[in-house]
């Protein structure tokens, strides 16, 4: 199997970069953000709940995360790989991730960071909330509080994998398709 960990800020352009590569390699998408978001447009319980958290642009619990992400990952049984986007977003998550994916038999293959300055995050997020009607990206407050979220609980997960040389980084800026093919030619490698 090849299980990538898409990682980088909220506005580093895993979204898009993702959906290129699910194509191209055949991968089953996992988004934390998306499957929250969907919880939340079918009115669920969780939905409820998680969507207080991400208005305000905090994380929500681990452990609810950790369930989706296993649920998931029993649904998908004869997927040839995962590409987790959005997730893991904390130590805690990704030793959780890890041990999931071992009692399968499956380990994750590495990890790809895209790096994106703070400043140009900002633009980004703002400009996608214009039309992309996520209430946590159309205000500055919350972009930061989430962006600071990030400084503080996520940023750590790069070293988790970079301690296993599980980590590559790349440069986040650029046009969509030359990201997309530095992140080809490391997939390549797996
Ligand atoms: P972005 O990366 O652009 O901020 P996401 O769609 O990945 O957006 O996530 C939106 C919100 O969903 C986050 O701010 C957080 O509240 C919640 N969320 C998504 N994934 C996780 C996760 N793995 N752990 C905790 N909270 C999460």
């Amino acid at each position: 199997m090849l299980n990538l960990v898409l990682f980088g800020p909220p506005g580093a352009g895993k979204g898009t970069q993702s959906e290129k590569l699910i194509e191209k390699y055949q991968l089953v998408h996992l988004s934390t953000g998306d499957i929250l978001r969907s919880e939340i447009s079918n009115g669920t319980a969780l939905g409820l709940e998680a969507k207080k958290l991400m208005d305000q642009g905090v994380l929500v619990p681990d452990e609810v995360v950790i369930g989706m992400i296993s649920n998931k990952l029993d649904a998908n049984k004869d997927a040839r790989g995962f590409i987790f986007d959005g997730f893991p977003r904390t130590v805690a998550q990704a030793e959780a991730l890890d041990s999931l994916l071992t009692s399968k038999s499956s380990a994750i293959s590495g990890m790809i960071a895209l790096v994106v300055e703070p400043v140009e995050l900002e633009k980004r997020l703002l400009l996608r909330g214009k039309d992309s009607g996520r209430p946590d990206d159309a205000n500055p407050e919350i972009i930061r509080k989430r962006i600071s979220e990030y400084n503080s609980k996520t940023a750590p997960v790069a070293n988790y994998y970079k301690d296993q040389n599980k980590l590559t980084s790349i440069n986040g800026i650029g046009s969509i398709d030359e990201i997309f093919s530095s992140i080809c030619a490391v997939m390549d490698t797996y």
